[in-house]
């Protein structure tokens, strides 16, 4: 067996997640339940796999992602079972399943954890990602629409994430509403199928609006033309959407109206939008979401309304520059020489740790020199050494790492002198 062969690496489309970069990556996970909790929603783990039916049911037979990239097994029980290439279905699976929305409504429940489609990689696109996200069930008032934009563009910007956010409606699944528009699509796109790229055509009567995802530029063109949703919505769904708009305001949260915009996932209804952020090539939505008043019913559940956006983690990780205090976890690194100042070492980082606070040690026997390097090296504020001398007299010498000033301090008293 050659080298190469016998080396095994990450499958294609996923990557390990090494330090530092995990550092700042697990702050974003972090950082996005407890924003979400601020505003009331609650932490769910639904499974990693569902029954396949959740995501066909739920996102569409007709959704790329379902038609194309999902992970479908057949297990030893002979169950179609598929990895969850999305939080949506499975969220609105769990409250079905467990009756929470037979209690008071709206159910907020807030989600963080992999993803997974067979996608063709490239930078920030993954066959397994991540994803933060919230979902509301139970309500349809514009004012949870504006609640739940005002909350992801807060956290993108709370992150360091500079986004633009784009708004659409998209109407609802009704012949006085989107059903009518999309007639005027189809045939609007039939007139033009030969402008079309030869990819998209299939696309214009199995699912015409993902015309307009498009990246072929013949087919932008035409859509450049194309009958925009927002003109045909019906007064029902036009009034909500000018409600979401004037809440937003009111909330200075600034969008762009964006009437081309659809989402990749056949469940949405009314609000659509999307955050996106430069320095992402091709790939530059950084989240998204919208209301799914009918997804629900999809799934075999009562009728429930519902809202939520996801989040790319592995986006908005690469958009962002970390804080130098999501790596630095150390508050002291204590240097000891010879066995009995080992020992000792040992119990004043435990103490330390005991008391809350970073402390790290070297148990691979280096000099004092190198165990100097690893200090700095480690990025603690102090350096603790303990030698001979020190442990003669049951002091320490505290190094402050930042001015290379020294101080004597009883071996006890070293936490009360760090605590920062
Ligand atoms: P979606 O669930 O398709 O609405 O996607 C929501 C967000 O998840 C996107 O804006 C991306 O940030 C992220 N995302 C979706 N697919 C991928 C992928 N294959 N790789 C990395 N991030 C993704």
């Amino acid at each position: 067996m050659s080298e190469e062969e016998r080396s095994f690496r990450a499958p294609k489309g996923t990557y390990d997640l090494l330090p530092p970069a995990s550092f700042g990556w697990q702050r974003i996970m972090r950082t996005a339940m407890d924003v979400f909790a601020l505003s009331g929603y609650a932490p769910v783990e639904t499974p990693i796999f569902e029954h396949t039916e959740v995501f066909e049911r739920g996102v569409g037979e007709a959704s790329e992602v379902v038609g194309k990239q999902m992970y479908t097994f057949i297990d030893r029980g002979d169950r179609s079972l598929t990895l969850r290439p999305e939080g949506t279905a499975p969220v609105v699976r769990a409250v079905l399943e467990n009756n929470l929305h037979r209690g008071a409504l709206p159910v907020k429940l807030a989600y963080a954890g992999p993803m997974f489609r067979q996608e063709r990689p490239q930078k920030g696109r993954y066959r397994q990602f991540w994803q933060v996200g919230v979902e509301a069930l139970g309500i349809d008032a514009p004012a949870l629409d504006a609640e739940i934009i005002e909350l992801g563009t807060r956290f993108l910007t709370g992150m360091g994430v500079e986004v633009e956010l784009l708004l659409n409606s998209i109407g609802h699944f009704d012949p006085s509403c989107r059903g009518a528009y999309l007639e005027e699509l189809k045939s609007f796109l039939r007139s033009r199928s030969d402008d079309l790229a030869e990819d998209d055509r299939e696309r214009v009567d199995k699912n015409p609006l993902r015309t307009f995802d498009s990246k072929e530029r013949a087919t932008v063109a035409v859509m450049k033309d194309a009958p925009v949703i927002t003109d045909h919505l019906c007064s029902g769904c036009a009034a909500h959407f000018d409600q979401v708009r004037g809440l937003l305001d009111d909330l200075e949260v600034t969008y762009k109206l964006e009437p081309r915009l659809v989402r990749g996932l056949d469940y949405y209804t009314r609000t659509a939008f999307e955050f996106v952020a430069g320095g992402l090539g091709s790939q530059n939505a950084v989240g998204g979401g919208g209301r799914y008043d009918g997804l629900a019913q999809s799934l075999g559940g009562d009728p429930l309304p519902g809202i939520g956006f996801a989040l790319g983690v592995d986006r908005i990780a690469i958009s962002r520059e970390p804080s130098a205090d999501e790596f630095d976890h150390l508050d002291v690194y204590v240097v000891a020489v010879g066995d009995d100042a080992v020992r000792a070492g040992l119990k004043l980082a435990t103490t330390l740790r005991r008391a809350g606070l970073g402390a790290d040690l070297d148990l691979a026997g280096r000099s004092m020199k190198g165990q100097m390097k690893q200090a700095s090296s480690s990025n603690a504020r102090w350096a603790a050494i303990i030698g001979e001398r020190e442990l003669a007299s049951g002091n320490v010498t505290l190094k402050d790492m930042a001015s290379s000033q020294q101080q004597e301090v009883p071996i006890d008293r070293v936490a009360e002198v760090v605590r920062p």
